[in-house]
């Protein structure tokens, strides 16, 4: 109806406020943060940052201390979890060994009141989906790890729920199969247009599956946004370190104009970057330069350089990554692929080199 209107909202999510308290501990301080309709969408952090919590209170497994949980517009906190039209996939998919893989993924829908006709046609639907169907009939114990998270995932979906929650599901897998279901997941949600929530403290699956991310330390979002943001532009020292490999550099800015901020460091060395909101004139921070975006040379270039010298070379296979001792500052990583471009040149321990930067590949980082 036409009341409803003005309080309709696109967000599959909103969490306002939510505090978590367990007696004196608190492992949610305030969090604040939406998820739209349709989105693959990422808490990421390390143990115990609360993500885990976070999710459980969405499912309504865990009493909201503090705030709100709204479900497209409606409030769902006093919601018990059955009533809610959210489903959990969790690590251990927890199935029935003594079913079929076709009645432990009917097996809910009857308990939701389908028929046991209807709840087995649903099924081997979803069984198609994930690619299972010719393992209808077997027990859980006749499949691989991954074709049994599958069918957990399969049970989830089975009946049509709005929000689908997703706790580290891909941890136990090994890493080829892992990667595999990743890509398959990202498919799985845009194909059902389900709303995914998904916990994981891999920041790689973080970014290679999510529209946005929610990045956690301590019971608080550190940032939110999309994998290149939270990659590239990074708030503040928690963000950067944890996302990918990075340098961090203190820094004093000695002017900021235009959008730039010119910086100086030990041992005689200036760059200028990107101005950030909030660090003016004569602020010490650090900055966050990510290795791949660096390269190596003999003399300085026309941008900014830094002065080092190579202590050593690291063959990984993909890349290989030079570590320098910065003039008058700490180590140093830069990265190049491993390729035979003629532009990616060694350098020999001892020797003295340059570090030049791409546009954008420093980033003055907030406390
Ligand atoms: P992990 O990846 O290890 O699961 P997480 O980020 O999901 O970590 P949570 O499980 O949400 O972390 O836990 C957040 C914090 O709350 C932790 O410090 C944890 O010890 C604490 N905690 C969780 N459940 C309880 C509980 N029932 N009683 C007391 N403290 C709890």
């Amino acid at each position: 109806g036409g009341a409803r209107v003005a309080t309709e909202t696109s967000n599959a999510i909103d969490v306002q406020n939510a505090v978590k308290r367990y007696g004196d501990f608190t492992a949610l301080k305030r969090v604040s943060l939406s998820i739209r309709d349709n989105e693959f969408f990422t808490l990421l952090g390390p143990s115990g940052c609360g993500k885990t919590t976070l999710l459980r209170m969405i499912a309504g497994f865990e009493d909201v201390t503090e705030g709100a949980i709204h479900l497209f517009g409606d409030d769902i906190v006093t919601l018990p979890p059955h009533k809610r039209p959210i489903n959990t996939v969790f690590q251990n998919y927890a199935l029935f060994p003594h079913m079929t893989v076709l009645d432990n993924v009917g097996f809910g829908l009857e308990m939701l009141g389908s028929t046991k006709s209807e709840a087995r046609a649903r099924a081997g639907e979803v069984l198609e989906m994930v690619q299972l169907s010719q393992f209808a009939a077997r027990k859980p114990s006749q499949l691989s790890g991954g074709q049994q998270q599958r069918v957990a995932l399969a049970r989830a979906l089975a009946p049509r729920p709005k929000v689908l929650l997703l706790d580290e599901p891909l941890s136990a897998l090994d890493l080829k199969l892992r990667k595999a279901m990743q890509i398959e997941l990202k498919h799985l949600q845009r194909d059902t247009g389900i709303t995914f929530i998904f916990v994981t403290h891999d920041q790689e699956e973080a970014l290679t599956m999510s529209d946005r991310i929610a990045v956690m330390s301590a019971g608080e979002v550190q940032q939110l946004g999309d994998a290149r943001e939270i990659y590239d532009r990074p708030r503040n020292m928690f963000v950067a370190d944890f996302i990918g490999e990075t340098n961090l550099l203190e820094v004093t800015v000695d002017t900021v104009t235009d959008g730039q901020a010119a910086c100086h460091l030990g041992g005689g060395n200036r760059l200028t970057c990107d101005a950030v909101e909030g660090i003016g004139q004569g602020a010490k921070v650090h900055m966050s330069l990510r290795p791949e975006r660096l390269t190596l040379s003999a003399d300085p270039t026309q941008g900014d350089s830094l002065k080092g010298r190579v202590r050593e070379n690291i063959f990984s296979g993909t890349d290989i990554s030079t570590i320098l001792d910065l003039a008058d500052g700490p180590e140093f990583r830069v990265r190049a692929p491993n390729s035979s471009r003629g532009d990616r040149r060694t350098f020999d321990p001892g020797t003295e080199v340059f570090v030049n930067m791409e546009q954008g590949a420093a980033r003055l980082l907030i406390d």
